[in-house]
C-alpha cells in the first residue's frame, strides 16, 4: 500500500467510525424518544421530494421547494427542541467530522484538504511520534517554575529570560499569517527548546498550518534517501516538495547531523529555497554562535544570523532537576 492508499484507507475507517457512533445514538434515543425517529424519517422523505421536485415545471418546483423547505425548517426546529428539552446538545443526532472542512474525505472539490496535507507529511516524513509528543508538550504544559528566578551574571534570571521567550513563541504560533520571522533556539540541552518547538508546532497544527518537525540528522537522511539532485535545480524531487513548501519547517538539533559535504549542501538549499519562497522556519541548536560559524559554511552561517531571530537560552538542566523532583 502506498502513502495515499495508506491515508484513504483512514478517512475511511474515521468515517465508519462517525457513522457508526450515530447510529448507536440514535438506537440509544429512538427508544426513549420515538418522535425523534418519526422525525428524522419525515426528513428523509423531504429530502427525496426535494430531488425529485428538479424534474418538475419550473414554477410548480418553486412553490413545491418553498414549502418543502419550510417544512424541513420546522422539523428541525422541533427535533433540536425535544432534544435540549432532554439535556442533549442540538446537534446530538448529527454526524460528526473529524475534519469539517472535507467531512473526513480529504478533498475538497478537486483540491486536497490541509488534513490531508498534514497526514501526507506524517507518512512521508515519518512523524508518527509528533502528535503523541505535542499531546504532552505544549503551551498548557508548559511550566515555568521549572526555571529559577535568581539572576545570572548577565543580570537576568533564566526564568525571566524563559517568560520572555515563551510569550515570543505564543505570539509567533498565534500571528502566523501576519509575521515573516523565523526563529533561532539557541542553548544547551535540556532548557525548553524542543519543549516549545512542540509548542508552536501544536498550535500551528491546530490552525490547519503543514508542519514538517525533523531533527537534523534526520532531515538529511530523508533527503539522502530521495536522492535529491542538488546539481540540477530543474530536477526537484516531487516527493519532497513539501520540506520547501509547508507552512513552517522545524529543524531540531542542529549541529548533530554529521558534518559531510552532502549534509552541508542540504542546509543550505533548504534555507536558501525556504528563504526565497518566504517560508517560516525555526532552527533549535545546541551549538553556541562561534560553533555554527566555525562548523557551516559562510553561506549557511550568513543566512542563519541575517534572517532568523535568535533566543538564548540559559539556566540549569530542566531534565535534571524534573528528576530530582520526581
Ligand atoms: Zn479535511
Amino acid at each position: 500500500m502506498n502513502d495515499i492508499q495508506a491515508i484513504l484507507k483512514e478517512y475511511e475507517e474515521i468515517r465508519d467510525k462517525n457513522r457508526l457512533e450515530l447510529e448507536k445514538k440514535k438506537k440509544e434515543l429512538y427508544g426513549k424518544l420515538p418522535r425523534l425517529k418519526e422525525i428524522d424519517d419525515e426528513m428523509i422523505k423531504l429530502g427525496l421530494n426535494i430531488t425529485k421536485s428538479v424534474l418538475m415545471n419550473e414554477e410548480k418546483r418553486d412553490i413545491l421547494l418553498n414549502e418543502l423547505r419550510k417544512k424541513q425548517i420546522d422539523l428541525k426546529a422541533e427535533k433540536a427542541e425535544i432534544l435540549t428539552a432532554n439535556n442533549y446538545p442540538k446537534d446530538y443526532l448529527e454526524i460528526k467530522y473529524n475534519c469539517k472542512l472535507c467531512k473526513d474525505t480529504g478533498y475538497i472539490g478537486l483540491e486536497r484538504c490541509h488534513c490531508l496535507m498534514q497526514k501526507l507529511i506524517t507518512y512521508r516524513y515519518k512523524q508518527f511520534k509528533l502528535s503523541h509528543r505535542i499531546a504532552r508538550e505544549n503551551f498548557d504544559s508548559f511550566n515555568i517554575n521549572y526555571y529559577s528566578s535568581k539572576p545570572l551574571e548577565n543580570g537576568i534570571s533564566p526564568r525571566k529570560n524563559m517568560e520572555h521567550i515563551l510569550m515570543e513563541c505564543i505570539k509567533y504560533a498565534k500571528d502566523f499569517d501576519h509575521h515573516n520571522k523565523n526563529l533561532l533556539f539557541i542553548g544547551r540541552p535540556g532548557l525548553g527548546k524542543t519543549f516549545l518547538c512542540n509548542s508552536i508546532a501544536k498550535d500551528l497544527l491546530d490552525l490547519g498550518k503543514s508542519v514538517i518537525y525533523q531533527s537534523a540528522p534526520d532531515l538529511i537522511d530523508l533527503v539522502r534517501k530521495h536522492k535529491f539532485t542538488f546539481d540540477n535545480e530543474d530536477v526537484e524531487d516531487e516527493a519532497l516538495k513539501e520540506i520547501y513548501e509547508c507552512d513552517l519547517l522545524i529543524i531540531d538539533d542542529l549541529g548533530t547531523e554529521l558534518s559531510t559535504q552532502f549534509s552541508g549542501l542540504v542546509i543550505y538549499n533548504i534555507l536558501n529555497k525556504r528563504l526565497i519562497l518566504n517560508k517560516k522556519m525555526i532552527i533549535s541548536t545546541n551549538l553556541d554562535v562561534d560553533e555554527i560559524v566555525k562548523n557551516y559554511s559562510e553561506r549557511i552561517s550568513s543566512r542563519i544570523f541575517g534572517n532568523f531571530y535568535m533566543y538564548e537560552f540559559f539556566g540549569e538542566d530542566i531534565r535534571l532537576k524534573l528528576q530530582n523532583i520526581i
